[in-house]
């Protein structure tokens, strides 16, 4: 991608009434759009982000055999109120439309649709269990939405929903669950500082568990277990003061970001809509029912909260909107100019994703900043001088590393050094 072409350009300064970090940095960097407290456009650089998570989380669900489904977001009130929720959740936004009786509500979450969806197919005991998920836009009337990503109003979210015949299937599926959810998070660069963390199940289960992420800029408290890597969270250390793992009361309290959260649904939603299934032996049984959410904005977010220096963001490689920021610096003489577009065409042949800075009226000190605010991992620099001696900088965004590398050596490189796994 040549910057050349990007109309969302850096920014010296965030909006005034952007507090958050990941949002300032976001915006500044041409990765995000503030329309309003909580609602955001993804701009070209943060829609590629956007989409790596996405491809990553994807990946993650096929492997424990969700099938992607794609729900409305428009909600019938009759649905809500099937379960209560219409007047018991406080953040649900609820509106009459103009040219119709029944009045509306847009999607927080699914349990709601996803629940009278697989009742209308009279299961038996041979379709169980399923597995459905989606990643779409959900909407929460939050109270407070002044932390950029990690809070919006209007967000992304994976939900998947799982179905099962018995309880134990249910157990031995979530374990499945937590699994690849360490998967994603560990892929996204936050392996080290989530914690799977104990949590009360709300009013309806006993069993839930968040995905929390270490950062002081975190609106959760939780108390970690250094030796287990596990977390209790606030409601749970209130009845018990110990791991729940191997019993320590040696417990450090820490904010955190909770960026994913499993629960045990058993048959709070199956009951409501009457969702059962035929057994082997011909009798209706209730199906056990689980949920798993990740909010991908949010993830978004926290990756920036937790990977950033006073200059800018500092991608991990997988999320990345391109491996390398290749930049053109320096009197734009003829031979400069072709030596940056052979280099810049050399990596897109090899598919190594590139964004190029090639415009031609910016200096360089402004496309060094720009550079370390936009985060790409590794930035190659072209330049008058050492192109006299055939060679290219390379240089590591986070460890801040210089290494000249020949032109004709690039390539493989890159490939030994950074692009190998
Ligand atoms: P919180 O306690 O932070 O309000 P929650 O427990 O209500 O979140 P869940 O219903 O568990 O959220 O939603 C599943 C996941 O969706 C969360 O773990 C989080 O990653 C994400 N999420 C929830 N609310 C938001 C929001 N307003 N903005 C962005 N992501 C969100
Ligand atoms: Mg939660």
């Amino acid at each position: 991608m040549r910057q050349s072409t990007l109309i969302f350009h850096t920014r010296k300064e965030a909006p005034k009434d952007e507090v958050a970090v990941n949002a300032q940095l976001l915006i500044r960097a041409g990765f995000i759009d503030k329309l309003m407290a909580g609602v955001y456009t993804y701009l070209p650089l943060g829609l590629l982000v956007l989409k790596k998570i996405e491809t990553i989380i994807r990946t993650e669900m096929r492997a424990i055999g969700g099938q992607e489904i794609l729900m409305p977001v428009l909600h019938p009130k009759a649905l809500w109120e099937k379960t209560g929720r219409w007047s018991t959740l406080e953040s649900l936004f609820k509106f009459k439309g103009l040219n119709s009786e029944i009045e509306f509500a847009l999607g927080p979450t699914h349990e709601e649709v996803i629940t009278p969806l697989v009742q209308g197919e009279n299961l038996s005991y041979k379709d169980l269990p399923v597995y459905l998920f989606q990643i779409q836009d959900k909407f929460r009337d939050e109270v407070r939405a002044k932390s950029g990503l990690l809070r919006g109003r209007e967000f992304i979210m994976k939900d998947l929903y799982s179905f099962h015949a018995t309880e134990e299937d249910l157990n031995t599926y979530y374990e499945k669950v937590r699994g690849a959810y360490e998967t994603i998070f560990k892929k996204a660069g936050i392996g080290d500082m989530t914690y799977f963390t104990f949590a009360s199940g709300g009013t309806f289960s006993t069993y839930s568990h968040e995905f929390q992420t270490l950062s002081e800029s975190g609106e959760d408290t939780i108390y970690v277990c250094e030796s287990c890597r596990v977390a209790v969270n606030r409601e749970i250390i209130a009845e018990q003061r110990a791991c729940p793992e191997c019993g320590s009361e040696d417990l450090k309290e820490r904010n955190a970001i909770e960026v994913g959260n499993i629960f045990k649904l058993k048959t709070k939603y199956s009951s409501a809509f009457r969702l059962g299934y035929k057994d082997k032996d011909g009798s209706e049984k209730m199906v056990v029912m689980g949920c798993y959410g990740i909010g991908l904005s949010r993830l978004m977010g926290t990756v920036v909260e937790v990977s950033h220096d006073e200059d800018g963001i500092i991608w991990p490689l997988s999320l990345a909107p391109a491996s390398l920021h290749l930049l053109s610096i320096g009197a734009e003489s003829e031979g400069l100019k072709k030596t940056a577009e052979r280099v810049y065409n050399g990596l897109v042949k090899e598919g190594i994703e590139t964004l190029f800075d090639d415009r031609m009226d910016v200096s360089a000190g402004e496309k060094f900043s720009d550079s370390d605010l936009i985060g790409i991992p590794y930035r190659i620099v072209v330049s008058e001088k050492l192109l006299k001696e055939g060679n290219v900088e390379v240089r590591d965004r986070k460890t801040k590393t210089v290494e000249i590398v020949k032109e004709a050596d690039l390539v493989p490189f890159l490939k030994k050094t950074f692009l190998s796994s």
